[in-house]
Formats: structure tokens, C-alpha cells, sequence
């Protein structure tokens, strides 16, 4: 089945008990035990498995490609349970260009509790060849990055780490299921905040593994789920897997904006640097066209989606994030940040309304992003009033 009926069927069945369309929220942390002392509706305690979790796992593993899937309250809390599942000594190869909260967590936690982890650009594939060893058990990486959208080859980063024995980890948050697979490139495990666009209205924190085996090392993930208790409550389940039924349309229309957005800013004159893998000029768009599946094209043209501007032939709608740099500097990218009316000035990302952030401010001073850019997580509004909004902005400085 295609991903928009996977997104609205993957374990979404009427209720069998009451024949409820929409599921039921089970908020009972505790199950009934019969005389012979076995557990007949499948459950035990809330902590371990929660039916609304189980409908979230089986959903997402499904979207993804995957074999299972684990549920959990953040996305860090996801990406920790994958190298807790490591043991301290063991080493790991990570991309410096990631979210930097996972950043933050991995040095200020997992170098304490005694993991091995080589920090390293992926830009050049040789510093991976050269950073791997015969105790690096994982590779780590996300494309596009944040905030940059550089795009990393994952087909090549797979070979290198497979060579090597190391499992491959893509945080796959920016690019959602609906653009980019990774378990079917080959990696092992896609990693996601369920927060940005699984939720996808910015009132859901969440987060997800999902592996290609359920192996040893997916036992162990499970493990750190069911015992250190980062799990998501059952309405939160709920609203992830309700989020899930228009995630296809969603990033389409999303995506569909950001292109037209990114071809408006490449021909402002306030803009010095439009940074989107969709288009043909960015310098990771060959890899992005090979990896990413662009979406079908929205309604139409008339509606303000789809339909590509004649100016850039051969771009297509390969994500729904980017960010530019503003031709006049920082305190102008500020100012456009707090100008725009229809941008909210906010972090995060993914939902259904767009948002304008100056990331440099937000990352931290150690962070490498220019100082002079923006970050926009384009929503599902009509991109003429996005452009226009971003016109009035960019005009005012
Ligand atoms: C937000 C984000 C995270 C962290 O997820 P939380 O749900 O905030 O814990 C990890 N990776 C990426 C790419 C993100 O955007």
C-alpha cells in the first residue's frame, strides 16, 4: 500500500468492543489478571505497553519500512534509549551537524557514562572512512542537516559503516517518512521527533525508533524504554497517531510551499543565499533527487501548490524546511525575524503553521550557524500570503 493509505489505515481499525471509528485513549495504567494468573487482554502495566502505544508502534513502523517500532516521550529521550542500548566503551561515529540538543545530551551524558564518540564532518565521506574502527558499533547522522540542509549521501555512508560492522542511525525528523526512507537505503534504524511533523500541530512532545530487525539491539532499546520509563502517555499516543493520518498531505502541501518560497527568496534582493536541497543549484541536489522521493504535486496550481516556476526547471519539493541569509546582516535578519506577521518567531519545527527562527541565537555561540541567518519551517497556509508576509519583512530593513 502507498504511504497516505498506510497513514490513515497502519493499525487504525474500528474498535472491535464498541465499533468506535475513532479509537478509544485507555488510560488504565493497570490490567486484569485471571484466575489462572495470565494476563487475557495482552497487557500488564502501563509503564511496559499501552494499547494506544502499541497502535503508535505498529503505525510508524509501517510508514517507515520498518520491522517495529518503539514509542517515547521526546525525541532525545528516543535517540538516548539507541545509544544506551550501546555499551560504555563502545564507539560511536556522529556527524557534528546535528540537532544540537542531541549534541548537548550526548557529551554531557553519554561521554560520562563512558561511551567512545568521535564528533566529525560528514561533508568529506573520508573523515567517516577514516573515523571508523574495529569498536565503532554505530554511525550517526541526519540529513538534510539543521539548519544548513546539507545533504549527506546515506547510500555511501551505509557501505562505509556496514564495511565496518557499525549500524547506521538517521535521524529522519526534517525529512519525514513521506520523502525519505532510510531503512530501505539500508540503514538500521530511523530515529524521529515525534514532536515536528508526526504531531505536526505543535501541541505534542514526542519521539520514535524504528528499526529494520527487531534484533538484539532493538531488544535492548525496548529494554531501556520499558525500564528507564521515558514513555509517551496515551493521549499523547494518540494525538501522534491521529497526526499521522494527514502526514502525507501535510508535507506535501508543506513542502510544496517551501519550493516556492525558496525560488521567492532566490530572486530577492535581501537575500544573499537561499539554503533548499530542492533546488538545482544547491550543492547537495543531485544526492537529495537520488535518496529523497519527491511528492506528487499538490491539488494544483491555481490553489498556490504544486506546479513548478519556470525560472527554476528541474527543482522539485524536496523538503519543507530551509533557511537563507540575509544580504543586509544579523541585526537585519532580527529584525525581519520579528517583522514577518504570518512566520510566528519560534523554534521547532513541522506543524501546520510556518515559523521564522534566527537560529544562531537559539543554537548557542558555539554553534557554527551564520549569524545573518533564518531558519523557516514553512506550514500548510497558501504560499502567496507566505511570500508576501516574507516580502514585507525582508523590505522593512
Ligand atoms: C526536535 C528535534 C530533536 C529532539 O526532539 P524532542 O522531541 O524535542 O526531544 C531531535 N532531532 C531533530 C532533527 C529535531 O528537530
Amino acid at each position: 500500500m502507498k504511504i497516505e493509505t498506510l497513514a490513515v489505515h497502519a493499525a487504525n481499525e474500528p474498535d472491535p468492543d464498541t465499533g468506535a471509528v475513532a479509537a478509544p485513549i485507555h488510560m488504565s495504567t493497570t490490567y486484569l489478571r485471571a484466575g489462572d494468573g495470565s494476563y487475557p487482554g495482552g497487557y500488564v502495566y502501563g509503564r511496559s505497553e499501552n494499547p494506544n502505544r502499541a497502535a503508535l508502534e505498529t503505525a510508524l513502523a509501517q510508514l517507515e519500512g520498518g520491522a517495529g517500532a518503539a514509542a517515547f516521550a521526546s525525541g532525545l529521550a528516543a535517540i538516548h534509549a539507541i545509544f544506551q542500548a550501546l555499551q560504555p566503551g563502545d564507539h560511536a561515529v556522529v556527524s557534528q551537524d546535528i540537532y544540537h540538543g542531541t549534541q548537548a545530551m550526548l557529551e554531557k551524558v553519554m561521554l560520562r557514562w563512558g561511551l567512545d564518540i568521535s564528533f566529525i564532518s560528514f561533508d568529506d565521506l573520508n573523515n567517516v572512512r577514516a573515523a571508523l574502527h574495529k569498536d565503532t558499533r554505530l554511525v550517526y547522522l541526519e540529513t538534510p542537516t539543521n539548519p544548513m540542509m546539507k545533504i549527506i549521501d546515506l547510500a555511501e555512508v551505509i557501505t562505509l559503516a556496514h564495511n565496518a560492522g557499525a549500524k547506521v542511525v538517521v535521524d529522519n525528523t526534517l525529512a519525514t517518512p513521506v520523502l525519505q526512507r532510510p531503512l530501505g537505503l539500508g540503514a538500521d534504524i530511523s530515529v524521529h521527533s515525534s514532536t515536528k511533523y508526526f504531531g505536526g500541530h505543535s501541541d505534542v512532545t514526542g519521539g520514535a525508533v524504528i528499526v529494520k530487525s527487531t534484533d538484539e539491539f532493538f531488544a535492548r532499546i525496548r529494554e531501556e524504554q520499558s525500564l528507564a520509563g521515558a514513555v509517551p502517555s496515551p493521549f499523547d499516543c494518540w494525538l501522534i497517531r491521529r497526526g499521522l493520518a494527514t502526514l502525507p498531505l501535510r508535507v506535501g502541501a508543506q513542502a510544496a510551499n517551501a519550493l516556492r518560497i525558496a525560488e521567492f527568496l532566490s530572486a530577492h534582493p535581501g537575500v544573499n543565499c537561499v539554503h533548499y536541497p530542492g533546488l538545482p543549484d544547491h550543492p547537495g541536489h543531485a544526492i537529495a533527487r537520488k535518496q529523497m522521493s519527491p511528492l506528487t504535486p499538490g491539488p494544483s496550481p491555481a490553489s498556490g501548490r504544486g506546479g513548478n516556476a519556470s525560472k527554476f526547471p528541474g527543482s522539485l519539493p524536496l523538503g519543507a524546511m530551509l533557511s537563507f541569509q540575509v544580504a543586509a546582516g544579523e541585526a537585519a535578519a532580527r529584525k525581519v525575524a520579528s517583522t514577518t506577521k504570518l512566520f510566528t518567531q519560534a523554534t521547532s519545527l513541522g506543524s501546520v503553521e510556518s515559523l521564522i527562527e534566527h537560529r544562531a541565537s537559539v543554537a548557542g555561540e558555539s554553534a557554527s550557524t551564520p549569524r545573518d541567518l533564518l531558519r523557516l519551517s514553512v506550514g500548510i497556509e497558501a504560499a502567496e500570503d507566505l511570500i508576501v508576509d516574507l516580502d514585507q519583512a525582508l523590505n522593512s530593513v
